[in-house]
């Protein structure tokens, strides 16, 4: 990694993210995109029509710090309504600049330089970011394959020993329950939870909900959630971590409406949680952004109260896509861990007899005209991810189609 001369020690290292650069690379060679996450289609019209009407209105200027009324009781109303979470909305939600401001200034707001920040390992690209401007220390607990050898290890009665998912199809990601009570120590300020998870695709079951729960009341640790494919949900359900015993008054649970309405680029998040730890957050909040789009809160508020069918069509249309694009890339020649949530879908490249995920990913354009995102990169060490590959499966059928069977025709060689 080249050292750029003017950037400070924390950020040495960071580059330019992986979004930025294969999207560039797809725009450059024109290959089809299923590497950075975003939809190809706008979002609800109606949510659309707000943010117009909001801008006609003349709501334009500053809103207020912690966000609009509306915004925030809408937020309020949505935990009640999905997740059975009762909170206050002028004290307990903070409207921020996405869920990337509200994890940053998360980390820049509740950690001293050198407290750790437990992380299932890989992580969303943030992350490790939000950690170093903070001066914290990021601790990668691995979120293993299936096919981690290590995976057959015995399975004991003791919930503290072995593989973490007791889940009968082994199709899922996995965390080795010792490693994690072995990440707890004096210097744990936060544990940093994503389910559903982005780059995996792992939903986190209930029995790892509760240990992961339990290891934060016994070491009194708060947690952060990154919830923002909440409603992207295949298989498995969505329960929040603050839901578990002892868990309400330690976690600060972080949202978007980016995923959910497919408006990726307006950048309207929040973060819900105790008052203390929302009023921590939003002191470091003030001086990143102060607030932002104002035209866009009434918007997504709007959206927060769309009917159960839009959350319903939402997940189905995505389940679909998902059903679409994994079996083509099986047919490809790939081994494809199925998602049980999220937009993405990882794969297995070594069938093919590749075993660099980076160079893969910099070929396939040529190769096959198609852009993914090397999972390496959201690995602490990315030899561990070096064979694996995402693909974004949020794009029009026909794309997926053309994609997959450009992939499956590119490949053909290698099967
Ligand atoms: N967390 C995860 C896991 C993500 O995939 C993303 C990308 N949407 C974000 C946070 C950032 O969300 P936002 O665009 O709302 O800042
Ligand atoms: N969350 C999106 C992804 O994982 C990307 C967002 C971004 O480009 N920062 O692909």
């Amino acid at each position: 990694m080249t050292r750029l001369p003017h950037l400070s020690a924390r950020l040495q290292g960071f580059g330019t993210t992986i979004f930025a650069e294969m999207s560039a690379l797809a725009a450059q060679t024109g290959a089809l995109n299923l590497g950075q996450g975003f939809p190809d289609t706008d979002g609800p019209p109606e949510v659309a029509a707000a943010a117009i009407e909001a801008i006609r209105s003349g709501q334009n200027q500053y809103p207020p710090g912690p966000g609009t009324q509306d915004l925030r009781d809408a937020v309020a109303e949505h935990q009640a309504r999905f997740w059975n979470i009762s909170v206050n909305p002028d004290s307990e939600v903070l409207i921020t600049a996405g869920a990337t401001e509200a994890l940053a200034a998360t980390m820049i707001g509740l950690c001293e330089v050198g407290d750790e920040v437990i992380v299932f390992d890989p992580t969303y690209d943030c992350y490790a970011a939000g950690i170093a401007m903070a001066g914290a220390k990021l601790r990668p607990v691995l979120l293993r394959p299936p096919s981690d050898p290590a995976g057959n290890e015995s399975r004991s009665d003791d919930r503290s020993e072995g593989r973490s998912d007791d889940r009968a199809s082994g199709s899922a990601f996995w965390f080795d329950r010792r490693e994690l009570e072995r990440a707890f120590n004096a210097k744990t300020r936060l544990l940093l939870l994503n389910t559903p998870h982005n780059p995996t695709g792992k939903v986190f079951t209930d029995d790892e909900l509760s240990f992961i729960a339990e290891l934060c009341v016994r070491h009194n640790v708060i947690a952060v959630t990154d919830e923002v494919y909440e409603h992207l949900v295949f298989d498995g359900v969505h329960r929040p971590l603050c839901t578990y015993p002892g868990m309400a008054e330690r976690t600060l649970t972080i949202s978007s409406g980016g995923k959910t309405f497919s408006f990726t680029g307006w950048k309207i998040g929040w973060a819900v949680g105790p008052s203390e730890l929302v009023a921590a957050v939003r002191t470091a909040k003030q001086f990143l952004t102060f607030v932002n789009g104002a035209p866009f809160q009434p918007a997504i508020a709007a959206g927060l109260r769309l009917g159960d069918d839009y959350f319903e069509d939402f997940v189905s249309t995505l389940r679909a896509k998902r059903d679409l694009l994994c079996p083509m890339l099986a047919e490809a020649g790939f081994d494809v861990l199925e998602p049980e949530g999220t937009y993405f879908a990882t794969v297995d490249i070594s069938p093919l007899g590749f075993d660099d995920g980076i160079a893969f990913c910099l070929g396939l354009p040529e190769l096959a005209g198609v852009v993914a995102v090397p999972s390496a990169v959201f690995y602490k060490d990315s030899d561990d991810g070096a064979r694996l590959v995402r693909f974004c499966f949020a794009k029009k059928d026909d794309l997926l189609t053309d994609a997959g069977n450009r992939l499956i025709t590119a490949l053909a060689p290698y099967r």
